[in-house]
């Protein structure tokens, strides 16, 4: 069920069984944009159909916070009404992965080196029973720096943030309502079935968060946090790996 943070930002909520993420939504007086686009075309129509019930329209844009399957495979179901956008760094992963062959077999070799990680074998094979069915879409729109877009009575700023989750971690703040879509650049790099923190960019994308004008924040896998409890939760995690005490 699609939820609302304001009259004019919502999102449908992760599920965790099949690691589908949040999918923000933002709406202008002109257009409006969708952050992430679903884990495959089911959950991308589920979206779609959500947005249909509480009248909103359908997104101009789709908006990629990182090239992880679970924010990006749903994107060829839409790629043909809407003007998909994603940092140079994303393209670049999922011009990668366009190579790969989708079957159980392929699938577990690719896990063997991380190239996807075990972690997310079962979500993947939960959410599509039959893999031969993926296909990868590259954004259309591709930006290095800062890409800004007026919706009209709101912009959305799209820049790269350090993160140890992935290099192509980019974020979307509705700037003018002060909530930030992060993707999951609040995330440890996944290895494996492990979740890996890396202190130098945990500190970095500490301090970039703290320069950053907003006041709440939507990540992929998690409830809504304001601004502080976002940097409390990063602080705490930053603060562990340094003492080297597991909170
Ligand atoms: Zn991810």
């Amino acid at each position: 069920m699609i939820q609302k943070i304001t009259e004019d930002i919502w999102f449908t909520p992760y599920f965790k069984e099949t690691d589908r993420p949040n999918l923000g939504y933002v709406r202008g007086s002109d257009a409006s944009v969708m952050v992430d686009s679903g884990n495959s075309p089911a959950h991308t129509a589920e979206y779609l159909s959500e947005l249909e019930r509480k009248g909103l329209p359908f997104p101009s844009y789709a908006f990629l916070t990182h090239h992880h399957w679970d924010h990006t495979f749903g994107l060829p179901s839409l790629d043909d009404r809407v003007v998909s956008i994603a940092g140079k760094n994303t393209n670049r992963e999922l011009r990668k992965q366009q190579k790969y062959v989708w079957d159980e077999e392929h699938l577990d070799e690719y896990c063997v080196d991380n190239r996807i990680p075990l972690f997310c074998r079962p979500h993947i094979l939960l959410e599509y029973p039959d893999m031969s069915r993926i296909v990868i879409h590259t954004a259309k729109l591709e930006f290095e720096g800062e890409l800004r877009l007026d919706l009209g009575g709101e912009t959305a700023v799209m820049r790269k943030i350090t993160s140890g989750h992935s290099d192509d971690c980019y974020y979307l703040l509705a700037e003018k309502a002060g909530v930030l879509f992060l993707g999951d650049a609040d995330s440890e790099e996944v290895v494996g079935t492990d979740w890996i923190d890396h202190e130098t960019e945990l500190a970095q994308e500490i301090r970039e968060l703290e320069e950053l004008e907003f006041r709440c924040c939507l990540t992929g896998h998690a409830e809504l946090r304001t601004k502080e409890e976002l940097l409390n939760d990063l602080r705490a995690r930053l603060n562990a790996l340094r003492t080297g005490w597991e909170g």
